[in-house]
């Protein structure tokens, strides 16, 4: 374990260091990530982002992209590093689990263990915890860690200033979720003046996409979209055939499940799509209705209450089929 005059300590003298983050990265996952990492390298850390798998494009320019390492494309570079490291950074995750095979190399190493999260059920593999669920994004835990629990908020320049809001921005769906709070438009209003120059940052992350990505979000709409009225509840099941006849990229998915929740009656949406080797679902919901409590039970899956997914190696019919069953269990909350 490591308290924090400890890790203030070890955080004084160069170290070697480790960000990882979790799988699939999310604005947030590379926002919370590179926001940190431009903060320790001020201090001549030698830090370095190890995602588990690559990301979307349209996350693919914040500053010290250039310098972050994909396990998957660069395996034995990511196992030294690891093996090597002195502190690993655990951020925007809490179970190994959701870190591929990067969970093994992180469980067995020697290195101090710094989590920095907001999902709930962390499991125990930390020496150090900056963990609070009701923050809107990690990207705000590893503001308030830098500015209030290190006490460097000089530190908080141009480069972390502009992941930092793009983690936020992204995870509390724009500055719209309930956990998006007054003490949150604090923190964005101090990355503003500190050089975030946020109508950029909302234009590089939602009017960059390509115009396939616009025609299967029409696809998606027209073809792909159930609504079922009696529990409030819409679905948009793709298949694979889809996601290649549209030459779907990473990230090209984000988001649409959103435009399902649009609907006014709506308190469930779904996404859910088929991948090479398992179907992913997405859930989002409205107001108090548990999605994560889904994910969890019936898809191995957890997030949030109103974000949340899972998966499964059933067919996407039998995932469809399946979500259609247990609403019923969830129809009290759903219609109220
Ligand atoms: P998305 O629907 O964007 O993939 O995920 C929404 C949220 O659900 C994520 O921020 C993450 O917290 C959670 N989540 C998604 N997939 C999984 C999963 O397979 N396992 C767990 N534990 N959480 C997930
Ligand atoms: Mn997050």
């Amino acid at each position: 374990m490591l308290d924090l005059a400890s890790l203030t300590e070890l955080l004084a003298q160069p170290q070697k260091i480790i960000i990882t983050t979790h799988h699939k990265p999310d604005g947030d996952a590379m926002g919370s990530s590179l926001g940190l990492y431009n903060y320790l390298i001020q201090q001549g850390h030698h830090a370095k982002v190890i995602t588990p798998t690559d990301y979307p494009e349209f996350l693919s320019w914040m500053p010290g992209n250039e310098e972050v390492i994909i396990y998957t494309e660069n395996v034995e570079q990511s196992e030294l590093l690891i093996a090597a490291a002195d502190l690993i950074f655990c951020v925007d995750f809490n179970s190994l689990s959701r870190i591929n095979e990067v969970g093994e190399l992180v469980g067995k190493s020697e290195a101090y263990k710094v989590m920095i999260d907001h999902h709930l059920e962390p499991e125990d593999f930390d020496d150090y915890r900056h963990w609070n669920i009701n923050a809107c994004a990690a990207a705000q835990l590893v503001y308030d860690f830098i500015v209030n629990e290190l006490k460097q908020p000089e530190l908080i320049n141009k480069d972390v200033a502009t992941c930092l809001y793009t983690g936020i921005m992204t995870d509390s769906a724009s500055f719209r979720l309930p956990n998006t709070t007054s003490e949150v438009h604090r923190i964005v209003a101090d990355l503003i003046d500190a050089g975030a120059v946020n109508w950029r940052i909302h234009e590089l992350v939602y009017n960059s996409a390509s115009e396939n990505r616009l025609r299967f979000l029409g696809h998606c709409l027209s073809n792909c979209l159930e609504v079922l009225p009696e529990f409030n509840t819409a679905i948009i099941s793709v298949t694979k055939a889809d996601l290649d006849k549209y030459d779907v990229n990473t990230g090209d998915t984000e988001g649409i499940v959103n435009y399902a929740l649009s609907i006014a009656s709506i308190r469930l949406a779904a996404f859910i799509v088929e991948r090479n080797d398992k179907v992913k679902l997405s859930l989002r919901s409205k107001g108090e209705f548990p999605a994560n409590e889904i994910c969890k039970k019936y898809f191995n899956g957890g997030g949030h209450r109103n974000a949340a997914g899972g998966a499964s190696t059933d067919s996407l019919q039998g995932v469809v089929s399946k979500l259609k069953l247990i609403l019923p269990e969830y129809k009290k909350l759903l219609i109220q």
